[in-house]
């Protein structure tokens, strides 16, 4: 339902590539790259053609989330083929770099790696591309908020406090470079003990949908913290992909319809 994103100010678009989406979080930790891929998928069931970029340059972890190794070919030495698995296109430093090397990077190297990542690569034709941004309010979301034309940005986050506070002040920097918010997600939003079905609710429950209601932003849904989620996760083959009949795949697909 996202309005396609205007070329407009400085903002260059990407040719071919109908709607950039972000997927954001305050904190690091609350599950924003697992939903990210499992809401980039999401999307590719029900039918559309999806990139997913991992904008996180010093914690990149979408190669292994969808079970992707090897290194990106550039056939005319300019442009890179982005790596495909599950039916879509995904992009990541970590395709470059051994996984346990760092990116000791300033800001603007990191700001240079983002924009080559999004405009040197082959990504048309896309009708989204999702970016898994790296946590917090730095260089890298201001980046994709400033210079490029998102469509909007959907905010991760768990029902705990701290997370929250960290969660609507992604809210509000997204806001401050009119950038639409699509909606909070909470993910880990409570857990359903396998044996005896007793429901915790470990980091608190309720708090995003709270939240979404305050800041006046949509409430896109909840994710329960599940083993299967993380075992697919790290098994390279997102559960959306894995179990698509579990009601886990289904909520998130009920998200993607929604954003
Ligand atoms: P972030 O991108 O916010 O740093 P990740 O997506 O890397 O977070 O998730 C952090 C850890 O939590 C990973 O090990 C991931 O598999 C796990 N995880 C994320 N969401 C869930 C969930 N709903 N249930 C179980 N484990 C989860």
């Amino acid at each position: 339902h996202a309005a396609p994103g205007q070329p407009t100010g400085g903002k260059q678009g990407l040719s071919g590539v109908t709607h950039i989406i972000a997927v954001a979080s305050g904190k690091g930790g609350v599950g924003k790259s697992t939903t990210a891929a499992n809401l980039a998928l999401a999307m590719s069931a029900l039918g559309h053609k999806v990139g997913l970029l991992d904008a996180d340059i010093y914690g990149p972890s979408q190669p292994r989330l969808m079970g992707i190794s090897g290194k990106p070919q550039s056939p005319d030495g300019k442009r890179l083929n982005p790596m495909e698995n599950h039916g879509i296109k995904v992009m990541s430093i970590g395709f470059m770099v051994a996984e346990d090397t760092p990116m000791i990077w300033r800001g603007p190297m990191v700001m240079g790696a983002l924009t080559q990542l999004l405009r040197d690569v082959n990504w048309a034709p896309l009708d989204v591309l999702v970016c898994d941004l790296p946590p917090g309010t730095g260089d890298a979301q201001l980046t994709m908020a400033q210079n490029v034309p998102l469509s909007g940005a959907v905010i991760v986050s768990t029902p705990q406090d701290i997370a929250l506070i960290d969660a609507k002040k992604g809210l509000n920097m997204f806001r401050k470079v009119d950038v639409p918010v699509l909606g909070i997600i909470e993910n880990m939003s409570y857990f359903c003990c396998p044996n005896c079905g007793h429901r915790s609710e470990i980091f608190a429950h309720g708090g995003a949908q709270r939240e979404a209601e305050r800041g006046g932003v949509d409430f896109l849904g909840e994710i329960p913290l599940d083993i299967a989620i993380r075992e697919t996760s790290d098994g390279g083959r997102p559960i959306v992909v894995s179990d698509p009949q579990s009601p886990h795949a289904a909520a998130y697909r009920d998200m993607a319809q929604r954003i």
